[in-house]
């Protein structure tokens, strides 16, 4: 199962579950909200299949899972690096002092 993420906060509420289908209408049993929201008692849509598109608000934004062509986006699809890397650190290359001795820049 991926996790879905909302096109609203990019938050991770809901996974999908085994009847989620991304060829098909999104509906509400297709996803189910994950802990520790689930403990916690998020309310959140029915999960239920009379519940559809529209309806699958983001529990923490209230933007909709589906897009307009009734797309939702998951972790399977959007192939998130697992982690974001830190920017690598660029080595400086040592500067050559070739005669760095002898020529003085003169600051007047
Ligand atoms: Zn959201």
């Amino acid at each position: 199962m991926a996790d879905v993420i909302c096109r609203g906060c990019r938050g991770r509420f809901h996974e999908t579950t085994a009847a989620f289908d991304p060829e098909v209408v999104a509906t509400g049993n297709m996803f189910a909200l994950k802990e520790p929201y689930r403990t916690w008692r998020w309310s959140s849509f029915p999960e239920r299949p009379e519940h559809k598109l529209a309806a699958l608000e983001c529990p923490q934004c209230g933007v909709p899972y589906p897009d307009v062509a009734g797309k939702v986006l998951t972790t399977a699809e959007a192939k998130a690096p697992a982690e974001p890397k830190p920017p690598a650190k660029k080595k400086r290359a040592p500067r050559k002092t070739t005669g760095a001795k002898t020529k003085q820049a003169s600051r007047s």
